[in-house]
Formats: C-alpha cells, structure tokens, sequence
C-alpha cells in the first residue's frame, strides 16, 4: 500500500497551514482553579485589585505611633517626653486616639491608631513605665505605609496571558482569591505506531526496540502546558490504527501519532485519514521531519509525526508547539535562543530547511552530525540551529543562534 508525498509544502506555508487548523477547530477556553495548583498556569483574564493593600494605613516598624510634631527638635541631649496610652500587637488595633504629648507602642504590622501619623522607631527611644523618651525627629508619614499604597482596589493586578509563579500566586493570596481562571489545557492523546514496537518494561525480543515517542512527545506537551496522555503502541495495521485513533478521538481534543508516516509499505497513517477523514497535510521540505502528516477527522485534529524520535521531537517543536501554545494564551516558542559560535561548518541541501542538532557550551556551538534515527545525538543535544532553505553551508566560526530545548 505505497503512496507518494504529493504536495509537499515548505516549512513557512507548512506552518501557517497547522496554525490554520488549529484556529479553525479550537478555541481557548477558561477553566477555574484554585490557586494553589496554579503556578506554570496560564490567566486567562485580567485580574484587578478586589481590595487596596494594605487595606489599612500600618505601622512599617516596631516603636511608636505619634504625631511627628511632637518629635520636632527631640535630640539625645534634649528628649521629648510622651505618655504611653496603649501597646498594640500585629492583628489587633487600638480604640484610642492620640492627641498631642500620647504615643501608642505599636509593632511591624499593626494599623496605625487615629491621630498619630507617623511611627518612631523603638531603636530612637527609651520607655520609662507609661512613658517614652523620643531620641530623635520624625516625618509626617514616616514609617507609616498608607493604605492602598502598594495596590488601589480596581487596579490591574495581573495581565491576561500572564504565566503564573509563586510571587504572582503570593499577589492572589494577598488580595484573597482562592481560585483564578486560567486557560483550560488542551487534552493531547499519544499513540506510536510501528510493529517494531516494544512497551517499556517488556522483554525486547528480536529485531524490536523500545517506544521512545510517548515518552518524549508527552513530555514536551507537558512542557509547553498541555496534558498528554499516552494511549499506547499500535501495530502497522489498518484495522487496528483506524480503531485507535477513533477512540482516541472520543476523548481527548488532538490526537498526535508517531510513525508510519512516510510513503511506503506500512505506512498506513494516511489511508486511514483519507478513509476516515482528510489529510490536509502530508510532507515538508525539511530536514529531519520530512514525513509529517496533519489530518482532519470530524472537528479533530490528528497530528502524524515522524517515527525517529529526533525528527518527531523537532517537528514536534518547530510545527506544532506554537499551534498549541497559542490554545494556551502563549506566545509561539518556549525554547530560548542563545548565541553562539560554530566550531564546526554545517552542510545543508539548497530547498529544504534543516534542523541541525548542536551541543551549547558557553558561547560554543558544536554540530552533532549523526543520522536522524540516531538516538545518543539526543543525548548529548542542547537544541538545534536553524539552517534556512537558501543556506547551503553555515561556516565554523560563524555566529549562530540555537533553539534550547530546556
Ligand atoms: P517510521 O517513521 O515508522 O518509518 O519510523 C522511522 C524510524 O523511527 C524507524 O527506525 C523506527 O523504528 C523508528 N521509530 C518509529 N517510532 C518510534 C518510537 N515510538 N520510538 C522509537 N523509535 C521509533
Ligand atoms: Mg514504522
């Protein structure tokens, strides 16, 4: 059952095409969620200020509450002598009122009582009994943090698009959210195909290998703050992947498959699209990842990547991450780029983009030259520079930028 890449796109239209799709079948949606399980979460909408903060004007240091004129001209040689009226601590407030000559014992926290407008700190003053030697002059407003004046009720809090952290989650604390809306994750299911396929924990018989894919695809989905779900190994089977994939489909909203996606016996993915569905997709002008597949069965998304897990990770990264990340409120890529120099020349074909595997060791940009299907490279990899189509050699010593995968 051989067929042929018919209308293989370049990596710009292929990419526009699958953010298309993505558009055109999904929508971002709003789920809410305590804010404890939030950080990494995306918000989904503008959050304000439901209170000011402090919600009250407070003490900023343990000492006195008073009224700064009272301190004028208070010095070692020369203190000014207050009556104590009250001792406060953080969480309780005082009924008393400080007129001229009275100061409240007050500590970090407590709100500041009516009359005084300034705190002295401890460190500047004796207490005697029921009263307190000032060692020095205060300011108005000194040590005294106003109420909203770090945030005014109705103020913008945190931006829509925001990811959230602990200090962001530390803001929803303050202000007394316990949930915060944030955009739903989108629901990916995982599936590998290849007959060659062996469950991690089997005994790998003959002429297998290990599943590699699920664990990697559901992972970097992960990482760029969607769920995965991985739904098994299928066979190079007709019946048995048009079954998978429809149950697949039942549950979860995209559906990203690995294997079987080129054009030759037993690559039986594009069949059963073209049976069940319709392949919009099929072939890039890249390298590695040519064999990729985008699919539309009902309203649903089906996503084929190539079998060799270098490709499937790349293309998965490159194609389809940004789609997804736009779900999610995000900007297109999540790998950060450094600079850095090439210490050995890469070669590239004229027509195709190519994805070149590099190790980053500060500043220095080592080429790993092995074949796609090559898993180690894997290992050692710290992310890829782009080689674009009109590029046929990247000279050593160039200045290139890599794409990191962590
Ligand atoms: P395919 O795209 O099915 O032609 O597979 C290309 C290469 O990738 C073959 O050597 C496969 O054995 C290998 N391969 C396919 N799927 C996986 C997988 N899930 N894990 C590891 N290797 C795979
Ligand atoms: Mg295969």
């Amino acid at each position: 059952m051989g067929t042929e890449f018919l209308n293989i796109k370049d990596s710009v239209d292929a990419k526009n095409l699958i953010q298309e799709y993505f558009n055109k079948y999904y929508e971002p949606e709003g789920e809410e969620i305590p804010i404890e399980d939030s950080n990494g979460r995306v918000v989904f909408e503008d959050i304000y200020a439901k209170i000011d903060f402090p919600p009250f004007d407070r003490a900023l240091k343990d000492g006195f509450a008073i009224k700064s004129e009272d301190s004028f001209g208070a010095s070692e040689e020369n203190p000014k002598v207050l009556k104590v009226i009250d001792a406060l601590e953080a969480g309780s407030y005082s009924k008393k009122t400080v007129e001229n000559g009275l100061a409240v014992e007050i500590s970090t926290g407590s709100p500041l009582p009516e009359g005084a407008d300034s705190v002295l700190m401890f460190e500047y003053s004796l207490k005697n009994g029921d009263e307190v030697e000032l060692y020095t002059s205060v300011t108005p407003t000194q040590d005294v943090g106003k109420k909203g004046s770090d945030v005014k009720e109705g103020n913008l809090l945190i931006k829509k698009g925001t990811v959230l952290s602990a200090s962001k989650i530390g803001v929803l604390a303050a202000q007394g959210f316990t949930t915060v809306k944030v955009y739903k994750k989108p629901n990916i299911s995982i599936i590998s195909t290849g007959n060659e396929l062996t469950e991690l924990g089997e005994e790998l018989k003959p002429s297998k290998i290990y599943d590699v894919n699920s664990y990697m695809i559901k992972n970097a989905a992960e990482s760029i703050g969607a769920s995965g779900t991985i739904k098994g190994i299928v066979k190079d089977d007709y019946n048995q992947l048009k079954s998978k994939i429809l149950e697949c489909l039942e549950e979860y909203d995209i559906l990203i498959c690995s294997g079987g996606t080129s054009a030759g016996v037993g690559d039986v993915l594009k069949h059963v699209l073209d049976e069940i569905g319709e392949v919009k997709l099929h072939g890039i002008a890249v390298q590695p990842g040519k064999p990729t597949i985008l699919g539309v069965i009902g309203e649903k998304l089906v996503i084929g990547l190539p079998g060799n897990p270098v490709s499937s990770l790349v293309i998965f990264n490159v194609f389809v991450a940004p789609a997804i990340r736009s779900l999610l409120g995000l900007k297109e890529s999540s790998l950060k780029k450094v600079e850095g120099k090439l210490t050995k020349r890469i070669h590239s074909a004229i027509g195709r983009e190519q994805y070149q595997l590099v190790k980053y060791d500060d500043g220095k940009v080592e080429p790993i030259f092995k074949d796609s299907g090559a898993i180690f490279s894997l290992a050692r990899a710290d992310g890829y520079v782009n080689v674009s189509k009109n590029t046929e050699l990247v000279e050593e010593g160039e200045i290139v930028e890599v794409n990191l995968f962590n």
